[in-house]
């Protein structure tokens, strides 16, 4: 298993194993680390560094028989509608300004585009609390859960659409 991060400033770094034997949170292979080695070796990759990176996303590794698998899910051809669309969506909230995309948004535009429903900020209130997520991270969450609407065609910012969010800032948990 890997960890993998991507920045939505459009880079794509790959950071790190998950622990020193690399099997940590592998279904198929058992990790020989102990919690306070893998702790250790998590505290290596620095939160200042997590917070720049907008999606953290664990990759469980994949078995040959799932690669060959031929079976298709969405097709890229509607994954790509949805991305255009929501492009779209985009433009036209930022229409006017120098800001083209959510990634990009100053704090003033996270002020008035991404409020969450009462359901989404007690979710954030929640796991602010329990993970003690830094300024940073909480700003990320909103930019990611605001594009999360944006591809689901929803004008506002909901419970669930902050909850993905959420999983996508799984380095910042303390504990995993
Ligand atoms: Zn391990």
């Amino acid at each position: 298993m890997r960890t993998s991060a991507v920045s939505s400033g459009y880079s794509r770094e790959r950071l790190t194993h998950p622990c020193h034997c690399g099997y940590s949170g592998d279904p198929q292979h058992q990790c020989s680390c102990t919690p306070i080695m893998i702790q250790r070796y998590r505290s290596r990759i620095s939160g200042p560094l997590l917070d720049r990176i907008d999606i953290h996303i664990e990759v469980p590794a994949v078995k040959y028989s799932e690669l060959a698998d031929r079976r298709e899910g969405e097709s890229s051809t509607a994954i790509r509608e949805r991305v255009e669309r929501s492009r779209d969506i985009q433009r036209e909230r930022f229409k006017g300004t120098k800001v083209h995309c959510n990634a990009h948004m100053p704090p003033r535009f996270i002020r008035k585009f991404c409020e969450p429903d009462a359901a989404g900020h007690r979710m954030l209130e929640l796991v602010t609390d329990r993970l003690g997520l830094s300024a940073r991270s909480y700003t990320r969450i909103l930019k990611v859960a605001r594009t999360i609407a944006d591809l689901a065609g929803s004008e506002g910012i909901r419970e669930n659409h902050i909850s993905e969010a959420i999983q996508y800032r799984s380095l910042d948990r303390k504990t995993m």
